[in-house]
């Protein structure tokens, strides 16, 4: 079985940041999926665009962003499903160090089969925009401060699975890092292997082997924000993973798992 398992739902146009949230767009995102050989689909939008997470957002881009309500989006997804469409329903959710709990609790209404976390701002500053935590610190320094931050986000029980889990790598500085802190945090989480960081200028699967070999469990993921991007580049994702030692993908219902023999 393959998955794609973190997919944001956009309009058509190419290079458009227009949300869809319609099950229209999931049915293209579908098809697309189908089209390449993989059997289920989850859309995760990111959490900040949902104005009831509105308290926890300070950054002009995530404010910018947060105009849209979270049931409308359930809904595009719960029809999709209850037409036999394979969806899944989850959220990317920034990690949000003091404050996570009650974000948790402000997602806890929705029916989500999965909650994927993701460590992209540290005090405000970006992971993966420059100049961002980049500006004044050593490349060591930021890979410090991101992979503590994903350890807690890990730790906190909050999250199914852990997006882009070596996001830090993204523009290709990098340093020989210790993972097993990251690794013992895991207890169960799911890591997303994903095929976004071959199309970044790191061009590279996300994780890395070391890191991927410490998980149990995994999920695999395009981040796809056009249709057209779903299942891109599955093979690489699932070459990697065999590599790893993975025979299995995990697949979420109501925040349950199981293990699916993986491709
Ligand atoms: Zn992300
Ligand atoms: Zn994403």
């Amino acid at each position: 079985m393959l998955v794609d398992y973190h997919l944001h739902l956009r309009a058509s146009v190419s290079a458009s940041e227009e949300l869809d949230h319609t099950v229209e767009a999931v049915e293209r995102y579908v098809e697309r999926a189908l089209e390449r050989g993989v059997d289920e689909i989850g859309i995760t939008e990111h959490v900040y665009y949902f104005i009831e997470t509105r308290p926890f957002w300070a950054l002009p881009y995530q404010l910018d962003r947060c105009r849209e309500a979270l049931g409308p989006y359930c809904d595009a997804v719960l029809e999709a499903k209850r037409r036999g469409l394979p969806v899944k329903l989850g959220l990317e959710v920034d990690w949000v160090p003091d404050r996570a709990d009650d974000l948790a609790a402000v997602l806890e209404p929705f029916p989500w089969d999965y909650l994927v976390g993701s460590v992209h701002w540290i005090g405000g500053l970006a992971v993966d925009q420059k100049p961002g935590l980049w500006a004044d610190r050593s490349v060591e320094e930021v890979w410090a401060l991101y992979t503590r931050e994903l350890e807690a986000a890990a730790r906190s029980g909050h999250f199914d699975v852990l997006a882009h889990p070596d996001l830090v790598k993204i523009f290709g500085d990098r340093v020989e890092w210790d993972w097993q802190p990251v690794i013992d945090a895991l207890d169960g989480v799911a890591l997303e292997v994903s095929t976004a960081g071959l199309h970044k200028p790191v061009g590279e699967l996300y994780p890395e082997a070391r890191l991927l070999r410490g998980a149990s469990r995994i999920t695999v993921a395009s981040d796809a924000h056009l249709a057209e991007d779903v299942g891109r580049d599955f093979e690489a994702a699932v070459e990697h993973a065999r590599r790893a030692g993975f025979e299995t993908v995990t697949v979420f219902d109501g925040r349950s798992s199981r293990q699916e023999p993986l491709g």
